[in-house]
């Protein structure tokens, strides 16, 4: 069914964090079934837990969905020049207690999917090269699939894409289709959803970021077009983050034991 806008219905958007779906999904997501949401928690950051509890339940639009898992520690320990695709999204180096939970979270977003995708027409999630460059987002697009192996949905991916992860979308090619569909970004909506998160101290990307006038989706496809599609997309630069080159345990040990200090320090002032 297309709707006056000229695009598919949208049974749900389905993105990682709070602010993912205003970044990549503006466009549709006022007309959206549900604005389902995964992640919440982020380890050793009080202030953005906290923040991304406050703006959900101060949340404008009523179909939000929040399954509020507790990320896994993974941000920073990607080699960007090297993504290895996994079953769970990337491969997460070495054997880790982030690698675990990166894992866990895999199975149980899995299962609520399940539950929340059922009867769905048309899924809106993550690239499975993630956007900028995020293990979580591409976590995310594999737990969708994953959940909608079965059903007869359709589901489609954002055009965003950056020097980082240039090289992963080109090697995602083979599962993307030919169907895309190109809409004006409702920065309006946007620009409101940014200013709760940014009030509640747990807006993640760029302050003065401008939305670009327009976003393309790509249908997902077990058969790919052959000769590809011709389809835009949204170019970011960015400084990927850097993996760290000591060992990820002791840059978290040490992580948290500065932020147990703030928040001390914080706690001492009443904050
Ligand atoms: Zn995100």
């Amino acid at each position: 069914m297309l709707s006056e806008h000229n695009h598919p219905e949208v049974s749900a958007i389905v993105a990682a964090h709070p602010d993912d779906e205003i970044l990549w999904f503006s466009s549709i997501l006022a007309d959206a079934g549900k604005v389902i949401l995964c992640f919440e928690d982020v380890p050793g950051n009080r202030h953005w837990s906290d923040g991304r509890r406050a703006s959900t339940s101060q949340y404008p639009l009523p179909q939000l969905v929040n399954i509020a898992l507790s990320e896994a520690d993974v941000f920073h320990t990607i080699d960007w020049s090297n993504p290895v695709p996994s079953a769970e999204g990337l491969e997460i180096p070495g054997d880790s207690r982030a690698g675990r939970e990166y894992a866990d979270n895999f199975r149980q977003l899995v299962n609520r999917l399940r539950d929340e995708l059922d009867g769905c027409s048309n899924i809106f999630t993550h690239a499975p090269w993630g956007e900028y460059g995020n293990a979580e987002h591409i976590q995310v697009f594999r737990a969708v699939m994953a959940a909608a192996e079965s059903s007869a949905c359709r589901v489609w991916v954002p055009g965003y894409v950056s020097n980082a992860t240039i090289a992963l979308m080109t090697a995602s090619e083979g599962e993307l289709g030919r169907d895309v569909i190109t809409l004006p970004t409702n920065q309006a909506l946007a620009r409101d959803i940014a200013a709760l998160y940014k009030a509640n101290n747990c807006w993640t990307w760029y302050n003065d970021y401008q939305w670009p006038a327009q976003e393309s989706f790509r249908a997902v496809s077990t058969e790919s077009a052959d000769d590809g599609a011709v389809w835009s997309v949204n170019h970011i630069k960015i400084a990927p983050p850097v993996p760290p080159r000591q060992s990820p345990d002791l840059i978290r040990r040490l992580t948290r034991k500065f932020q147990r200090l703030l928040n001390r320090t914080e706690a001492s002032r009443g904050r």
